[in-house]
């Protein structure tokens, strides 16, 4: 056994020591933490956007040309004029349209205060923008109907997931004006168009009629009067949206509530006369038009602007998966409570990302991109300086070239260009630089001619014409 006799004097030893180097810890930290107050600590740097944003990359663009492209020629077809609006807007401005009591506006908006004191949002949806727009350009002088595009990023705190992003992008087609329904029945045929244009094919069309605001304020009444008394069986959230906006309590995707649902008075049958002729005008439109909708009582739209026509757009799977692609409606009171003049309207966005991801999913075709079947070639300093003009003259003349200027060996670039399987490759170096001419090979059948610069784009036409002959021989 250790006696304590014998280790005590050690460890006094070595308490003293011990204090020494707990003074100069203590000391560095002191001027560790007065150096951190002076200069912050760097944050990590995390190589990855804020939750919910993505990165959409050129593996994926093809998809998103495709829908640029079918959006273009619906624009055209049906004469909208693009407008692009800030992603930015005051906050009031989308309070004041959307509404308070939605999800919008009290769970998902993006809001804060700038620098110099303002209250911005960042867009949660478009027409709220668009209005203001319509408005402060006094547009409602020009001819009606104003048919409006818009494209781009919206931005929603919501809950992240396949398909749902706190970044999307959307189209919206807006047209204000006209109360007509043959307007509503149009548009909808617009977005049928569109998806179909896509390649998607099973698509499904909601529509419904929420009534003017009248008629649907008197309907909250009836709606609230029978949820009251059995309110402890609804959801959480729909116990305060039987204060905050009872009629979303129609489209609850929880089970109790849509029973509860099942069995209150239904909206249609509290809709204003007006109301219920225009719908059935619409569906009469949409017959014409051969669309096939389901007509859809529960479906309501978060929004306060909407007024009468509300509709979405689903993709269905033979599996019962459902995906919502867009959606939209009237907003005829939008403008005037907003201050401007009285304009009915309508509009509905489409959700691009859902687009391409549902073209991926039913594996669409997509068209082949042009590949160039030309490889320019250069050696040396006056050959690569000499190479961008005819670089420059082939592009002129609708010949896409592939290059690698950056490279210098000659067999490097061959190789680019044997991987890149053109059909000819232009060989220009130092002594073809000085003549004024080019090595013309032909990679199909492997002659090689030399040519002046000014013959090059009539060889070049002149060899792919040749293998196109050769193609379509085989191909008899
Ligand atoms: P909404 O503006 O909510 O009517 O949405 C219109 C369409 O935009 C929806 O049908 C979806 O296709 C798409 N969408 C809405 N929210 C998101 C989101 N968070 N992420 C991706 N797409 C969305």
């Amino acid at each position: 056994m250790i006696s304590k006799k014998k280790i005590l004097p050690q460890a006094k030893k070595k308490t003293s020591t011990a204090k020494k180097i707990e003074k100069k810890v203590v000391k560095k930290t002191v001027a560790k933490e007065m150096k951190k107050a002076a200069a912050p600590e760097k944050e990590s740097l995390l190589m990855q956007p804020p939750r919910g944003m993505r990165d959409i990359l050129p593996i994926d663009q093809p998809y998103w040309e495709k829908v640029r492209k079918a959006l273009a020629v619906a624009c055209q077809e049906y004469g909208y004029n693009r407008i692009d609006l800030p992603a930015l807007e005051f906050t009031n401005l989308f309070v004041r349209s959307i509404g308070e009591g939605t999800d919008v506006i009290d769970k998902e908006i993006y809001s804060f205060v700038t620098k110099g004191g303002d209250k911005v949002s960042l867009r949660p949806e478009m027409t709220a923008g668009l209005a203001r727009a319509y408005i402060q350009h006094g547009m409602s002088v020009l001819p009606k109907p104003i048919r409006l595009f818009s494209m781009g990023p919206l931005y929603r705190y919501e809950r992240p997931q396949e398909g749902r992003y706190r970044e999307h992008f959307q189209a919206n087609f807006d047209v204000f004006g006209e109360d007509d329904p043959i307007l509503d029945a149009q548009i909808i045929h617009l977005a049928q168009r569109v998806v179909s244009q896509l390649g998607l094919k099973n698509i499904e069309f909601r529509i419904n009629s929420i009534g003017t605001a009248e008629s649907r304020r008197e309907y909250e009444k009836v709606l609230i009067r029978h949820l009251e008394f059995q309110k402890n069986k609804l959801c959480q959230n729909c116990r305060e949206r039987l204060v905050t906006n009872p009629l979303r309590i129609l489209d609850c995707k929880e089970d109790k509530c849509a029973q509860l649902v099942q069995s209150a008075p239904k909206f249609a049958e509290h809709l204003d006369q007006e109301s219920k002729n225009h719908f059935k005008r619409l569906q009469e439109y949409l017959d014409e038009l051969e669309v096939t909708y389901v007509v859809s009582p529960q479906m309501v739209r978060g929004l306060d602007y909407y007024t009468r026509t509300v509709f979405e757009i689903f993709s269905t799977d033979g599996e019962g998966r459902k995906t919502a692609l867009g959606g939209g409606g009237r907003y005829d009171r939008l403008i005037q409570s907003l201050g401007g003049e009285e304009t009915p309207a309508i509009g509905f966005g489409l959700g691009m990302d859902r687009l391409v991801l549902e073209m991926q999913r039913n594996n669409v075709k997509l068209h082949q991109e042009l590949k160039p079947k030309v490889f320019l070639a250069q050696l040396g300093d006056l050959a690569k300086k000499k190479s961008l003009r005819l670089f420059s003259e082939l592009q002129k003349n609708g010949i896409l070239v592939a290059e690698s200027f950056g490279r210098g060996s000659l067999k490097s670039q061959m190789r680019v260009a044997n991987r890149l399987n053109v059909e000819v490759a232009l060989i220009l170096g130092q002594k073809e630089a000085l003549d004024e001419t080019v090595i013309l090979k032909d990679m199909v059948s492997g002659t090689q001619e030399t040519v002046t610069q000014d013959k090059l784009v009539i060889a070049v036409r002149k060899i792919l014409k040749g293998n196109q002959v050769v193609v379509a021989k085989k191909g008899e």
